[in-house]
């Protein structure tokens, strides 16, 4: 069949690019000692930051969750899928990240992708007096969150203010919308969130922040990114994700009523499409608890030491690692076909690291992506350290 071959082919391209993704299948919890094909395996790869991913009080609440409410929604939250679980949890994440906004509301989604689609549609769609503004290395929902949303888009330069102060002051538009993740997915370094807060209130411009890799890891009691540096505003429009340091799945948008509100009645993702399962919600409420208690301080405080130990171990003169302060710990390699083969180096040895490769990041900037968590202990990240150092030396000895 002509239609078929011509996958083929593209398929065939992508191979011959070292571009070509493969799943592995994974038979145990998300922790850092797995089983990968039958193998056991020390990952670096996880965004579960704080280990809370196979923690048994959240497995159990997941379980009670399942007694109290059953394996699925059945419906829409506007229909009939919007439990109590639900409600409680929007409570509770209002309660806890709206101490920095105002008038703060909460809505959870099923996925963090589905909170930036809903944002940016239900802010902006369709609307010829909107302009959004958006950061050049913003996830990829958040990009497809923009193309939905139909209206005008520029992207300003990496953490570059001068350049996004000078769009904002040129535009005439009457919403005004800054887009920017808090800490950036494949990179690791944080926005300037203080300094572009400051410049949206003085052009009267929402601020949405994508914390993704924040929410739980970030802030003495782990509400994230706006903790972390102190902001409050009524230009926030945050978004956390439940599925990397809170261990579950999910996501939610927490700002002012207005926003919220706009939300449910406007926005797309969140209005056709089932409810995750209430069971979930009811995980996350014990998840919270850990995140906002003293086993979440303790976790964070585990997980800064570790990330201190990886930035001064690593003895690199070729591959150059990217300065980061958080769990996000990428070493860029470069083409795609030696960072391929350094990945699968490190996986001979029972290694398992994040292999990013284009369109996920920029031509020639192939990377190792290194995430660590506070399930990780000292021992483990000196291993993955001397296997980095030496793999490193001996590769290079060899040309
Ligand atoms: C993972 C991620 C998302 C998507 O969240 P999911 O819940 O996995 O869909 C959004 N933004 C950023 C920056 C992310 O890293």
């Amino acid at each position: 069949m002509e239609l078929i071959t011509r996958l083929q082919q593209q398929l065939q391209t992508l191979e011959e690019r070292s571009l070509i993704r493969r799943r592995r299948t994974v038979d145990t919890p998300c922790a850092p000692r797995i089983t990968v094909d039958g193998r056991t395996m020390l990952a670096f790869c996880s965004n579960d930051y704080l280990g809370l991913a196979s923690h048994p009080h959240i497995v159990a609440a997941l379980k009670e969750g399942a007694g109290l409410y059953g394996a699925g929604s059945g419906a829409s939250h506007l229909i009939s899928g919007h439990s109590r679980a639900h409600a409680l949890l929007e409570e509770r994440l209002a309660a806890f990240v709206g101490v920095n906004l105002e008038s703060a509301r909460a809505l959870y989604f099923c996925t963090g992708y589905m909170a930036n689609l809903a944002v940016l549609t239900g802010l902006a769609v369709g609307d010829r007096d909107t302009e959004i503004f958006s950061e050049a290395l913003n996830h990829a929902s958040l990009i497809d969150g923009t193309r939905l949303a139909r209206v005008t888009t520029r992207v300003y330069p990496h953490a570059d203010l001068d350049a996004l102060a000078a769009l904002l002051a040129a535009s005439r538009a009457a919403t005004k919308i800054v887009v920017t993740d808090s800490v950036f997915s494949m990179d690791g370094d944080m926005a300037p969130l203080p300094e572009l807060l400051a410049l949206c209130e003085q052009h009267g411009a929402w601020l949405v922040v994508d914390d993704a890799h924040g929410f739980g890891a970030l802030g003495d009691n782990g509400r994230g990114a706006l903790e972390h540096f102190g902001l409050h505003s009524p230009n926030l429009v945050y978004v956390g994700t439940l599925g990397k340091s809170a261990g579950v799945g999910g996501a939610f948008v927490c700002a002012h009523d207005a926003v919220i509100e706009t939300l449910i009645q406007k926005a797309r993702p969140y209005i056709f499409t089932t409810a995750a399962p209430p069971a979930m919600a009811h995980a996350l409420l014990a998840s919270l608890d850990i995140i906002a208690g003293d086993e979440g301080r303790q976790r964070r405080a585990h997980l800064q030491a570790l990330v201190a130990q990886w930035n001064a171990g690593l003895q690199l003169r070729h591959w150059q690692p990217l300065a980061s302060t958080t769990a996000i710990q990428p070493v860029i390699i470069g083409e795609n076909a030696a960072m391929m083969d350094i990945a699968a180096c490190l996986y001979q040895q029972g290694l398992w690291v994040g292999a990013i490769r284009p369109p996920t990041v920029p031509v020639g900037t192939a990377r190792l992506r290194v995430t660590l968590s506070a399930g990780h202990t000292v021992q483990e990240v000196e291993q993955l350290i001397n296997a980095v150092n030496h793999l490193e030396r001996t590769r290079h000895e060899l040309e």
